[in-house]
Protein backbone atom coordinates (compact mmCIF):
# COMPACT_ATOMS: atom_id res chain seq x y z
CA UNK A 1 0.00 0.00 0.00
CA UNK A 2 2.52 2.00 0.39
CA UNK A 3 4.72 1.28 -2.10
CA UNK A 4 1.48 2.05 -4.46
CA UNK A 5 1.18 5.51 -2.27
CA UNK A 6 4.54 6.47 -3.25
CA UNK A 7 3.88 5.44 -7.17
CA UNK A 8 1.18 7.67 -7.01
CA UNK A 9 2.70 10.48 -5.62
CA UNK A 10 4.94 10.31 -8.76
CA UNK A 11 2.16 11.26 -11.03
CA UNK A 12 0.49 13.49 -8.76
CA UNK A 13 3.92 15.69 -8.87
CA UNK A 14 3.12 15.64 -12.58
CA UNK A 15 5.89 13.31 -13.19
CA UNK A 16 4.25 10.73 -15.28
CA UNK A 17 5.42 7.62 -17.34
CA UNK A 18 4.22 7.65 -21.05
CA UNK A 19 3.48 5.01 -23.18
CA UNK A 20 2.33 4.92 -26.73
CA UNK A 21 -0.48 2.97 -27.72
CA UNK A 22 -1.59 1.88 -31.03
CA UNK A 23 -5.71 2.45 -31.28
CA UNK A 24 -7.31 -0.61 -32.66
CA UNK A 25 -8.69 1.34 -35.28
CA UNK A 26 -5.73 2.21 -36.54
CA UNK A 27 -4.26 -1.26 -36.12
CA UNK A 28 -7.44 -2.57 -38.76
CA UNK A 29 -7.00 0.25 -40.75
CA UNK A 30 -2.91 -0.73 -41.61
CA UNK A 31 -3.44 -4.38 -42.24
CA UNK A 32 -6.39 -3.49 -44.16
CA UNK A 33 -5.19 -0.47 -46.10
CA UNK A 34 -1.83 -2.13 -45.89
CA UNK A 35 0.64 -0.06 -46.71
CA UNK A 36 -0.74 2.87 -46.70
CA UNK A 37 -2.96 2.21 -43.46
CA UNK A 38 -0.01 2.13 -41.88
CA UNK A 39 -0.08 5.55 -41.71
CA UNK A 40 -3.47 5.69 -40.03
CA UNK A 41 -1.65 3.29 -37.51
CA UNK A 42 0.84 6.00 -36.61
CA UNK A 43 -2.34 8.86 -36.36
CA UNK A 44 -4.16 6.75 -34.30
CA UNK A 45 -1.91 6.64 -31.55
CA UNK A 46 -2.07 8.04 -27.88
CA UNK A 47 0.43 8.63 -24.79
CA UNK A 48 -0.98 7.23 -21.69
CA UNK A 49 0.87 7.31 -18.18
CA UNK A 50 2.05 3.58 -17.40
CA UNK A 51 1.04 4.25 -13.95
CA UNK A 52 -2.08 6.16 -13.65
CA UNK A 53 -3.31 5.79 -17.27
CA UNK A 54 -3.99 9.01 -17.63
CA UNK A 55 -3.84 10.77 -21.46
CA UNK A 56 -0.88 12.94 -21.90
CA UNK A 57 -2.03 14.77 -24.94
ZN1 LIG B 1 0.82 9.14 -14.10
Amino acid sequence: MLLLLSVYAQCAAGVHDPTTKFGICGIITAVVCFPIGLICLFVDTEQKCSRCGIKLR
